[in-house]
């Protein structure tokens, strides 16, 4: 009981109350006590003045209201709000005296004596508080004992100041209570918008790195990577720097998550992120842009950037890693773009840089900086891709053929299907620029589909009008690793009735250049449904001739580079003619394309080559004016005088 009343009076006198009150708490405290005590004072100043008859009270009061107008300037600044916490409080102590005084019994003034310890609390809480209150007791009870002195004071009896300064004493306390609720239930307030603010601070963090911030790296994500990028530019603006941005794309990422499992697959970006880290040489920031690509920046104090230079920086990237004693190589392929040279725009520098990486794909490098021309052409194609799609729905493409003539009799032996594209503004488009575009997209798959369709479907014409000619249809690498071409061209064989021996597919060599087990493979189920097969423009492809004699094929195609510098350039005809002799003796057949004239013709007949193709025979035609060509029984043997006029041009 004892313990409970000790800790209560404790409370009440405030040994363990912190305080929570801020300055800005403050300051609204003394506004308050200053709206409050200001205008009451005047007021009543005025009253006592004119109508209640209380002169002097009336003098005091006015000069007591004089000492709060520092108050309004000085808690504006933060040294001077304790100072006028103790303006406020003097002129309660002195204005609550000349209540007392010249107010005395008779007057209202008496009962306003006891707001002063509810304005100490409240400005200075709960041990200054008291401290305030024991002054404002003792000033008061001296007051009231010395009242007698002043001339008109109201106060004549000892005992009664003495019951007032007990009252003092008891309000003071319940003021001193109250302040202790008031400031209790504030500091649980304080306590727990701490607490939730604290909170949300950290929800609000979580959220933030999670926006900004690529979850299984750690490292900044693209959002982020834009704000740094944006930031430096300013910077390297003004003081003449340069950035170089990097946009670097681990090459077969998914087989290999594939392969290994998402967990593993993603400690082996980790490791990845870490290694890049340690071998970029320049300070920079790296990022990870998407799942397979990491973008890096730094900056250069100077402003010419070669690829050594660049090769340098990023160091060189060991991507080879170690899983369950495993090696995992990984090939990666950079893009880069400069500030200023190629974008001012921190989008545009990565969006260039990732361009630029598409560049180094397409040219089979690792690593290429942006370059203008051929950004427009990447712009180019990706707008010839779109058209070309429609191209394929509104049938603007036909196909053309071109004779293939039997070197020993001259005949019209078979014909190559070569697809042409007339745009809707009748404008040919060369096959040199949008297959490249079908085959670096999907749409080489639909185009094939229907090329095989048209081709085809002209073979069944012209076999029922008495023309069995083999028609060579060209594949792409790509088609060669669709799995479902087989049984695509399987279908056409029955749908079209046609024997698959009189049709020849042409792949290129360079086909073999990616994924030759594939390829090698799909020639050989090709070769055992009966289709003949044809390497096309051998010697381009740059691959070891020791495939040549496992492959299931009936002929190579001479590229025309080499033919057309056969009596110009020495190395082409060792090449030409080295190459008919090595397909007689695998027992293949040669076909040379780009004969343009009779001179050329006759070399190469000299060197024994098979099959002859080139505008010096006829160009690629129209269906019906080859069949024409073709009808022409006439054999098509060239002399240097009678080379043929060629009327039809094409594109
Ligand atoms: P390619 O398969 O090597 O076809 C031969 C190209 O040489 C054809 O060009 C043909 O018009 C051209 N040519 C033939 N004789 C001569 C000549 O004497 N002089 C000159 N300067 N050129 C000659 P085209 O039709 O422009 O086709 C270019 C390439 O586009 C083809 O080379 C082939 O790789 C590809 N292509 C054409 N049609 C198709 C197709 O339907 N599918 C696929 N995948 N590729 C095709
Ligand atoms: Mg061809
Ligand atoms: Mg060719």
């Amino acid at each position: 009981m004892f313990n409970i009343f000790v800790s209560f009076l404790s409370r009440i006198f405030g040994f363990y109350l912190k305080d929570v009150v801020t300055v800005e708490d403050r300051r609204k405290f003394i506004v308050i006590s200053l709206a409050i005590s200001l205008p009451a004072t005047l007021l009543f100043s005025m009253l006592n003045l004119f109508v209640f008859g209380y002169p002097q009270l009336g003098i005091a009061e006015g000069v007591c209201a004089s000492l709060l107008l520092p108050v309004f300037v000085l808690p504006r600044y933060d040294e001077w709000v304790s100072f006028s916490e103790r303006l406020i409080l003097i002129y309660g102590i002195l204005i609550t005296v000349a209540l007392a005084v010249f107010g005395g019994l008779e007057g209202s003034g008496i009962l306003w004596v006891f707001t002063f310890p509810f304005l100490a609390f409240l400005l200075k809480g709960q041990r200054s508080g008291w401290l305030y209150c024991f002054v404002w007791i003792a000033v008061m009870s001296a007051a009231l004992r010395l009242a007698f002195l002043v001339p008109h004071s109201h106060f004549y009896s000892a005992a009664y100041s003495g019951q007032i300064s007990v009252a003092m004493l008891f309000y003071s306390t319940i003021a001193a209570a109250f302040n202790l609720v008031r400031s209790r239930f504030e500091a649980k307030l304080h306590e727990r918008v701490q607490a939730n603010t604290a909170k949300a601070r950290e929800y609000l963090d979580k959220l933030e790195f999670l926006a900004l911030h690529d979850q299984t790296t750690g490292l900044p994500n693209r959002v982020s990577l834009l704000q740094d990028l944006s930031s430096a530019i300013e910077v390297c603006d003004t003081q003449r720097q340069s950035i170089v941005v990097i946009n670097l794309r681990l090459e077969r990422i998914f087989e290999i998550s594939n392969i290994l499992g998402q967990k593993s697959a993603d400690s082996l970006i980790k490791g990845i992120a870490n290694s890049l880290l340690g071998s970029a040489a320049e300070k920079g920031h790296l990022s990870r842009a998407r799942r397979d690509e990491f973008s890096y920046f730094y900056k250069l104090d100077h402003r010419e950037i070669t690829a050594d230079m660049v090769r340098k920086a990023i160091g060189d990237f060991q991507l080879t890693y170690h899983f369950e004693g495993y090696p995992v190589h990984i090939e990666h392929t950079v893009g880069v773009a400069i500030f200023p040279d190629h974008s001012l725009e921190a989008e545009d520098l990565l969006r260039k840089a990732g361009q630029a990486m598409l560049q180094a794909s397409a040219s089979r490098t690792d690593l290429a900086i942006f370059d203008n021309k051929l950004g427009q052409l990447f712009i180019k194609r990706h707008l010839l891709y779109g058209q070309l799609r429609e191209a394929l729905d509104n049938k603007e493409l036909c196909l053309y053929f071109q004779a293939q003539v039997d070197m020993r009799t001259g005949g019209i032996i078979g014909a190559e299907a070569l697809v042409r594209w007339k745009n809707a503004d009748g404008i040919f488009i060369p096959p040199d620029e949008f297959i490249p575009v079908a085959e670096g997209s999907g749409l080489i798959k639909p185009l094939t589909a229907w090329v095989l369709r048209e081709a085809f479907s002209q073979m069944v014409k012209w076999r029922s009008q008495g023309l069995e000619i083999t028609v060579s249809i060209n594949l792409s690498a790509r088609n060669m690793i669709d799995p479902e071409l087989i049984a695509d061209l399987q279908k056409l064989l029955v749908e079209f009735a046609i024997p698959a021996d009189s049709v020849m597919l042409e792949i290129t060599e360079s086909a073999f250049a990616d994924l030759p087990e594939v390829v090698m493979d799909t020639i050989d189920q090709l070769h055992k449904i009966g289709f003949k097969l044809s390497i096309d423009d051998f010697g381009t492809g740059y691959s070891s001739l020791s495939y040549l004699k496992n492959l299931k094929v009936n002929e190579i195609k001479v590229d025309q580079s080499f033919v057309r510098c056969l009596h110009t350039e020495s190395g082409s005809f060792a090449i030409v003619k080295s190459t008919i002799q090595l397909a007689h003796n695998l027992g293949l057949k040669v076909v040379a394309e780009g004969i343009e004239s009779a001179g050329l013709e006759n070399s190469l007949r000299a060197m024994a080559c098979d099959i002859g193709q080139g505008y010096a025979y006829s160009r690629p035609l129209p269906a019906d004016q080859f069949f024409t060509l073709a009808c022409n029984d006439t054999p098509h043997f060239l002399s240097v005088e009678t080379i043929p006029e060629n009327d039809i041009t094409v594109g």
